[in-house]
């Protein structure tokens, strides 16, 4: 396949976005990888690249920060093959209840969650614009759905909840450039970003939730995403598939 899927938020090793760069490169696409951690991003480019015969790259750079994602982009542009794909995973959780809530607090997962979904992507639209294709997903949460209620409080629930509204609008506009765009919404995941490893306690608690007997995989969701990137997904757009383990009916 002589085309690019872009992954941010892949460095983390037992992340959503390490699952989804290794299964979309098992699948044939080139990756790009865009987090903030460089010497992760680094370590994961080398591991495809090894296991895998497709071309990677990896860039440094702060979603939240417009300038970097821009610069990024243009050397993940110049090294790959036509950006075809983008995969928006990089985030961060917070735990603080609303009343403890600080300015600060408040931006900075705004700014990472949903900026960072508006700024990565408006670079990579502009590509697909021009080349006529394009697959967007972004990850977003039961916790938009359901206000909450697994570890992240309310600005990560508002953010999750702008991905879903940016999904759509973003559908809408770009339909006509022949470029799909989704969210998936994820519900309790085995990763790091609930305030580190699950406890085997606290994994039967959040199962108590579930339809299904245990907490979700990384692959589960990386699966998803797969599928709405690939061409195969061409009549699918502006939806949110939920990931979860049937925690949220809508
Ligand atoms: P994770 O392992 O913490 O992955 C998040 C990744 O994003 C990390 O590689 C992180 O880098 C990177 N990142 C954080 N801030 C960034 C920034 N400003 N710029 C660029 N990269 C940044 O967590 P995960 O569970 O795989 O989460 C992936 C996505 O799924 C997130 O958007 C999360 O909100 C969403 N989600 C997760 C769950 C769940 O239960 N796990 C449920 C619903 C939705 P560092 O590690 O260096 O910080």
């Amino acid at each position: 396949m002589n085309r690019t899927a872009i992954v941010t938020g892949a460095a983390s090793p037992r992340g959503i976005g390490r699952a989804t760069a290794l299964l979309l490169a098992e699948q044939g696409w080139n990756v790009g990888i865009l987090d903030i951690d460089s010497a992760g991003s680094n370590a994961l480019a080398a591991e495809i690249t090894e296991k895998h015969n497709v071309k990677t790259h990896a860039v440094t750079a702060d979603v939240s920060d417009e300038a970097q994602v821009r610069t990024a982009i243009d050397e993940l542009e110049a090294a790959l093959p036509p950006l075809a794909a983008l995969a928006n995973i990089a985030g961060v959780s917070s735990p603080v209840p609303y009343l403890d809530l600080t300015p600060d607090e408040w931006h900075r997962v705004i700014n990472v969650n949903l900026n960072g979904v508006h700024y990565v992507t408006r670079r990579v639209a502009e590509s697909m614009v021009r080349h006529g294709y394009g697959r967007i997903v972004s990850i977003s949460s039961t916790s938009a759905q359901r206000g909450g209620g697994t570890y992240s409080k309310t600005p990560y629930s508002v953010a999750k909840a702008g991905v879903i509204g940016l999904t759509r609008a973003l559908a809408r506009e770009l339909g006509p450039h022949n470029i799909t765009v989704n969210a998936v919404a994820p519900g309790p995941i085995d990763t790091d970003i609930m305030g580190g490893p699950l406890t085997p306690d606290r994994r039967t608690t959040l199962a108590a939730d579930l339809l299904v007997n245990r907490v979700g995989e990384p692959n589960d969701v990386a699966s998803a995403i797969a599928f709405l990137l690939s061409e195969n997904a061409g009549y699918v757009t502006g939806q949110t598939l939920n990931v979860d383990g049937g925690l949220y009916m809508h």
